[in-house]
């Protein structure tokens, strides 16, 4: 009894049909490798969205689903086929973020931002969740870089969030990002032109895509937008919005490419551009890139939507916003074979040999670390020529080599992996002669 015992505690036995894990459909593992994009991109925003006076905004990744069935419109995409709702146990009907701006809204409208000076100017980056297909560049859990400013109707914020997303791909080193623009009209206008729409698509419905034909009583701008070969046949007469903006949208409009003409923005006018969701209005604007790329869609967009934080319960309150998603940047960074520094460069190698060493090596390399002097180990490791491997490996031009009598001595011997010159020196004056050397560039990185 006891034997069997022992064996049972020592050897679990496996259980049966053992289930493995996998990532659930559509989501992924952002791996240490890949934290460079992800931390340059992060640190490339800040400074440039800190600079322009916007202030950063974390809204929970759940609402409540109704603010999305309001904000971003009852019969979108999003809202009709991919929002992740659930219950809470307490019975809430809650949805998981599949878009910031709502969150924001109802944010700047609960948490009094409305009485700072206007206009605010926020940004976000965090999860959005929409249940998708997924496919390249298309994920069900992804990530936007978001901004809003809001309490303006002035064109220079229009050209301020376009400016910015565009800074930040030149920053970041990208070329051939197009920016598409279109006005979608307002109140006054629009519906004059839905009609115009609904005139025209009249005779055409039964030629148009099953999806198409649901726009076609629902959405009718959004019939614009089918990339169905067919539906884009039947769009060869069809009216364009901009021959019917009023004369406010029209001056708007005109204005907000005559500030893109002084930013030395080049904007492609697609007047089949009318963006997904219910609260734009007048500008709406897409970034793509180049050529084949292009296939993984847009790599982010935005617009006006001055009606928005009024049908939320605010006051009457222009604003306008966009976002880029961080995966097809990403991409796109990749596609341009950009490449950023790595997130620590080691510059030495700290060896040690035996128990003492090994503990002691561990003081030393809290000291590389305060003195800002970036150093590699592999505590776990024993061997002299193993460690000496993985310094040669990680391409590190100098090796700090500390066995039991440099640790009774008080000594580290400094070898410099190129030639293999080696000097002993007196452990209390390391920080010192690796700054020395170091800045003398003496090791050659
Ligand atoms: P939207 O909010 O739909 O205008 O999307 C803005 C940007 O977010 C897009 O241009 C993409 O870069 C990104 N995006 C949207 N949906 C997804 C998705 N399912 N997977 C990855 N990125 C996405």
């Amino acid at each position: 009894m006891r034997f069997s015992h022992y064996i049972i505690m020592s050897q679990p036995a496996k259980p049966k049909n053992q289930k493995t894990f996998q990532a659930p459909r559509g989501t992924y593992d952002i791996l240490p490798d890949e934290q460079i994009y992800w931390e340059k991109i992060y640190k490339t925003i800040k400074e440039v969205f800190l600079f322009y006076g916007f202030g950063r905004i974390d809204t929970p990744v759940i609402e409540d689903a109704d603010l999305y069935v309001r904000a971003t419109g009852e019969t979108t995409d999003i809202v009709e086929k991919q929002m992740y709702l659930f219950k809470s146990k307490g019975g809430d009907s809650l949805a998981l973020r599949p878009e910031f701006t709502p969150g924001v809204i109802r944010a700047y409208l609960e948490d009094g931002l409305s009485a700072l000076v206007h206009p605010v100017k926020l940004y976000s980056w965090g999860p959005l969740f929409r249940y998708e297909n997924p496919q390249t560049g298309r994920y069900r859990q992804f990530h936007q870089v978001n901004l809003e400013v809001i309490g303006s109707k002035a064109v220079a914020n229009d050209a301020e969030v376009i400016q910015l997303f565009f800074v930040v791909f030149r920053e970041l080193g990208l070329k051939a990002i197009n920016l598409h623009i279109n006005s979608i009209g307002c109140s006054e206008c629009q519906p004059h032109y839905r009609k115009l729409l609904l005139g025209y698509y009249k005779n055409r419905a039964d030629r148009l895509c099953a999806d198409c034909r649901r726009r076609f009583r629902q959405n009718p701008l959004r019939l614009l937008d089918c990339k169905d070969e067919h539906c884009i046949q039947l769009m060869a007469g069809v009216p364009q919005m901009i021959d019917h903006l009023c004369e406010e949208c029209h001056t708007h409009f005109k204005s907000v490419l005559e500030f893109l003409d002084e930013l030395e923005i080049p904007y492609i006018l697609n007047q089949s551009l009318v963006r997904g969701l219910d609260y734009y209005t007048k500008t709406v604007f897409e970034f793509w890139p180049d050529g084949e790329q292009a296939r993984q869609g847009a790599l982010g967009g935005g617009g006006r939507y001055d009606y928005l934080i009024k049908f939320l319960g605010g006051k009457d309150t222009p604003a306008v916003g966009g976002g880029i998603g961080v995966e097809r940047l990403i991409a796109q960074l990749k596609f341009q074979a950009i490449k950023f520094h790595p997130l620590i460069n080691p510059r030495v190698f700290l060896v040690q040999l035996g128990e003492l060493a090994r503990r002691r090596g561990f003081k030393i390399f809290e000291e590389l670390r305060k003195a800002n002097i970036a150093a590699a180990a592999a505590f776990s490791k024993d061997s002299i020529k193993t460690q000496l491997k993985l310094a040669d490996r990680a391409e590190i031009k100098m090796a700090l080599i500390l066995g039991q009598q440099e640790v009774l001595d008080g000594t580290i011997i400094v070898r410099d992996m190129t030639t293999g010159a080696q000097e002993t020196i007196k452990q209390d004056k390391l920080i010192l002669v690796l700054k020395k050397r170091l800045a003398k560039k003496i090791i050659n990185q």
